[in-house]
């Protein structure tokens, strides 16, 4: 900064920093909740399948109960047309009623296999049902652990955020209200930035634009508040590093 620099300047750039921290904290703030909302969305699509295998199994068990209680029925129909051949009057009865039990073997032999289709869907799903268990419960030892770093980053985050804003604020009133407002304005205009720095490729910093060499020669020498001519942002002199 040269001699004589403006001290309205120099609060103003003041402000823009506090101002840009303010942005990037804020940002965060608004970011991490969300994280929050996350790590618990993916816990909860975990538990909803978890919970659909639950159901499986529950219509698997329902099902195979009725498949033995239909099985009963036709094992019972089998004795009943068995004691039914000692009661046949000629041989055409003897053919039907073989007939018949030839077809309630069948029927059984096709309840047997459904039954046993049914214990085997049992078995995997509830070799499922206790992996996915097992992995849910891994998911929310993780998904607690991640939770405790984001909200200790949130919390981090705002108090920050407290302690910027009372900086800002305090450093905000060393301004007269006009010039707090017309850099207010600005910076709700220009993306956040209000003050930009020109240094000796004589461009605003702000919209790169070129600052004319009379204006670089009254920036360096910061007697007023001077703005970009394009952007209509606050300029000051950054001297070469
Ligand atoms: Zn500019």
């Amino acid at each position: 900064m040269g001699e004589g620099l403006d001290s309205q300047l120099l609060t103003l750039i003041d402000l823009q920093g506090f101002d840009t921290r303010l942005a990037a904290l804020e940002a965060e703030a608004a970011r991490l909740p969300k994280q929050i909302e996350a790590i618990h969305a993916a816990l909860a699509e975990a538990k909803k399948s978890l919970d659909a295998l639950k159901l499986k199994a529950d219509t698997t068990r329902k099902e195979l109960r009725t498949k033995e209680k239909d099985l009963d029925v036709v094992t019972a129909k089998r004795s009943k047309a068995e004691a039914r051949l000692w009661e046949v009057k000629n041989n055409t009865e003897y053919s039907a009623v073989l007939s018949e039990i030839e077809t309630i073997k069948q029927e059984k032999a096709h309840g047997e296999e459904e039954i046993l289709g049914l214990m085997e869907l049992q078995e995997r799903v509830a070799a499922d049902i206790r992996e996915g268990e097992a992995r849910l419960k891994a998911r929310e030892e993780q998904a607690r652990q991640d939770e405790a770093v984001v909200r200790k980053k949130l919390e981090a985050v705002e108090t920050e955020l407290t302690a910027v804003r009372a900086d800002r604020d305090s450093r905000a009133r060393e301004l007269p209200r006009p010039l707090l407002a017309d850099y207010a304005k600005i910076l709700k205009a220009r993306a956040g930035v209000a003050v930009a720095s020109v240094n000796s490729t004589a461009i605003c910093g702000g919209c790169r634009v070129a600052i004319r060499p009379q204006a670089i020669q009254e920036l360096k020498a910061a007697q007023a508040l001077m703005l970009c001519e394009s952007c209509g942002r606050y300029l000051y002199w950054q001297e070469p590093a």
